[in-house]
């Protein structure tokens, strides 16, 4: 692969395929990268693949590329989501973005009863999983969701979802979560925010049946801590690391 930058689009991509640019896309490639017509560029688009791509119209406002050949397959991450409560905003967006290189389907931020923000960013934190897909060399974007209350997800939570619940009550306790009867199943992982959770939220989470208790061993992480060491389990036990 020779193209040194690598674009996320939202455009078909297929043998032959042009596919015009964003003004700040054209902006970073001819104007930050000074790439000139012929240029390659590795696009993805979440569904198609990597394409390698020649620039065909360089502009300063647009630009068109031309995809040449497929460089690599559609590669899907497993059926598991990371959802955590918003912290501070460069905590989260370290979040989001270690869940997108992580290989995480869905980023879900929930409000939890101890969560410290009330909205989040969703347009800027779905921007930041695209740079960590751009930069990973993934070819799948997971998405971010809105901002949603965990009982309201917890209310409608589908019945063969099992859930990793990673809690701080729990802390120096070995637990077995990962039991190889659910390594086919959709999965979730559950990280709290700074204040842990609440006890009517431990209790209702611990009565969930698909629910999986699970300790991050014996100190106390950081949420964002956290999310990395639970996605880094759960990979390696159930996921794509294999
Ligand atoms: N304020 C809480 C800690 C919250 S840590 C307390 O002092 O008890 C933030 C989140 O990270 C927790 O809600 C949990 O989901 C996760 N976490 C941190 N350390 C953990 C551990 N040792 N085991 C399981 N989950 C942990």
């Amino acid at each position: 692969m020779s193209a040194k930058v690598r674009l996320y689009v939202e455009h078909p991509l297929g043998a032959g395929q042009s596919v015009p640019l964003e003004r700040d896309q054209a902006h970073y490639l001819f104007g930050v990268m000074r790439l000139g017509i012929g240029a390659q560029v590795a696009l993805f688009n979440g569904s198609d693949g990597e394409w390698l791509c020649e620039v065909a119209e360089a502009g300063k406002r647009g630009g068109l590329l031309t995809c040449v050949s497929q460089t690599k397959p559609l590669q899907m991450p497993p059926d598991h989501w990371l959802m955590f409560a918003p912290i501070k905003k460069a905590r989260t967006d370290f979040i989001v973005e270690k869940a997108a290189e992580m290989g995480a389907a869905r980023i879900l931020p929930v409000q939890s009863d101890f969560t410290n923000s009330e909205r989040i960013r969703q347009d800027r934190l779905q921007a930041h999983a695209v740079e960590a897909a751009e930069q990973c060399g993934g070819t799948f974007v997971p998405e971010v969701a809105d901002l949603q209350k965990l009982s309201r997800l917890l209310d409608h939570w589908p019945e063969e979802r099992q859930l990793m619940f990673c809690d701080e009550a729990e802390v120096g306790n070995a637990l077995q979560w990962a039991a190889a009867a659910h390594a086919t199943a959709p999965w979730a992982i559950l990280i709290g925010p700074e204040g842990g959770f609440s006890d009517a939220e431990r209790k209702r989470l611990h009565a969930l049946p698909q629910s999986h208790v699970v300790s991050l061993g014996p100190r106390i992480l950081r949420a964002d801590t956290a999310a990395v060491a639970a996605m880094t389990l759960w990979q390696q036990a159930l996921g794509d690391w294999g």
